[in-house]
């Protein structure tokens, strides 16, 4: 059969609430067009994030139930800490709230002011939070990933002739870990290979510096080899999971994302050192070693989630759907960064909306246009996001504009996709007349959250 399939039933619907055009300009002008501050009950089609918006199986909301809340010690976190260690091999697990309180901990436990972090590319909490303890976070992509439309097997890669040549510059003492992201999420949803897992360790390893793998999306990424690396074919997607994990010192992991848990996070490492400060400053800021900042329950559901997120019948439709998107947009000469990536379609907005300079902000110009037209979220990734800098406060073209559309675990159906798929089209025919915007006002950080736009 060629007709890919979601390899579930449905239990529980949740209703989606429709609203007619004029209700969503209105929506939009009190938001002031900005798609964070719309109430998510007035939006069709959420394509925001993947992040903790995943519909959990029969089998999580049963863990659930199990979920000990015991201060210390209870039997929900032996049940995910056994999970974590078999899944990926580190002895070592410190439980967070999310990702970026494990990064947290990460950057004050490893990082000095003025030490630097190679990545492939940073996600932008990690980024912040290596620079809110003084260091420097530093992107190296392979070269292909800056085609955003050349079909390439691993645009995720981390450059490592750049790598190596920054380990020279700047020393290997000052550099306090090198990480890897997989997949590679500000680098769309792109996969990292195993060739360049091993290469990034071996580096790391021969000047005695940490590798740690930022692992959000480590079962799309143990897909994608399994589907176009040479040598992986015959492999299940756990042993591919394992080998990547062997060449690593540690991870850092969102279970918002794989997992499909609705929260939570953890840290892994070997070394018992670094395991010990993480546990220390855990207990100031997230609580005790064995829940982390996490209710047993959730614990309970990210032990669950972990193993279900390794199905291959899972994965493929997964991938697949995602594919679907993108294909079908590349089909009707929409322009999209190809090939398809693991959890979202982006779309080059700079050249979807030619007329729309840069620091009229087309990415976020074509989210407000997408959703006056069907409903449907996505997100800007571009001069909004990233084009200020918060030192300076110059204001600069980022080096792409997107729109992101992120596609949540197990929440649409083909049918879902294919109105969004219909909704882009629409806008496609019309594109010449979407106009650009300027801002009104932005807070200091992190602007694309809360600013105020108005069209121009
Ligand atoms: C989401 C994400 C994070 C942060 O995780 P949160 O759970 O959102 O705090 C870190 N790195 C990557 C690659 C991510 O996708």
């Amino acid at each position: 059969m060629k007709t890919a399939i979601e390899p579930f039933r449905i239990k529980t619907i949740e209703p989606i609430q429709f609203t007619t055009r004029l209700e969503r300009e209105r929506y939009l002008q009190e938001a002031g067009l900005n798609l964070f501050s719309l109430r998510a009950e007035d939006v069709i089609i959420d394509l925001l994030t993947d992040s903790g918006t995943s519909a959990m199986s029969a089998q999580a909301w049963a863990a659930m139930m199990q979920g000990d809340e015991s201060y210390a010690g209870a039997r929900s976190w032996y049940r995910f800490e056994a999970a974590v260690q078999d899944i990926f091999g580190f002895p070592y697990v410190i439980p967070t709230h999310q990702g970026r309180a494990a990064e947290r901990l990460f950057a004050n436990v490893l990082i000095k002011p003025g030490m630097v972090v190679p990545n492939n590319t940073h996600f932008d909490t990690t980024r912040a939070n290596i620079e809110a303890v003084g260091g420097k976070a530093m992107d190296l992509p392979c070269p292909e990933a800056s085609d955003l439309a050349l079909e390439a097997p691993f645009k995720g890669d981390m450059d490592i002739a750049a790598l190596e040549r920054l380990i020279s510059e700047v020393g290997a003492m000052q550099i306090p870990a090198i990480m890897l992201t997989v997949t590679n999420n500000s680098g769309g949803g792109q996969p990292v290979s195993m060739a360049n897992i091993r290469a990034a360790s071996k580096l790391a390893h021969l000047h005695g510096i940490p590798f740690y793998i930022d692992a959000c999306r480590f079962a799309e990424n143990a897909y994608f080899i399994k589907q176009r690396e040479a040598g992986y074919e015959e492999m299940s997607v756990r042993e591919i999971v394992r080998e990547m994990f062997a060449y690593a010192d540690g991870c850092l992991v969102s279970a918002k994302k794989d997992a499909f848990a609705n929260i939570g996070g953890f840290l892994c490492t070997r070394d018992d050192r670094v395991a010990e400060q993480l546990r220390s400053l855990l207990i100031l800021s997230e609580g005790f070693p064995t829940y982390g900042g996490l209710a047993g329950r959730d614990l309970d559901a990210i032990a669950v989630g972990l193993y279900e997120c390794l199905d291959e019948n899972y994965l493929n439709y997964r991938i697949h759907s995602t594919q679907h998107l993108v294909d079908k947009l590349h089909e009707l000469d929409i322009p999209v960064i190809r090939p398809a990536g693991g959890h979202a379609a982006y779309i080059d907005a700079r050249r979807f909306l030619p007329h729309i300079e840069p620091l009229q902000y087309p990415g976020q110009a074509l989210a407000v246009e997408l959703y006056l037209e069907a409903g449907v979220r996505g997100v800007e990734v571009g001069t909004v996001m990233f084009g200020r800098d918060v030192h300076t406060g110059i204001e600069r073209p980022a080096k792409w504009d997107l729109l992101r559309l992120a596609i949540p675990r197990r929440v649409y159906t083909q049918s879902h996709i294919d109105y969004v798929i219909e909704a882009i089209a629409q806008v496609w025919q019309h594109r010449d007349r979407v106009r650009g915007l300027k801002i009104v006002s932005e807070p200091p950080y992190l602007r694309h959250f809360s600013a105020y736009f108005s069209f121009i």
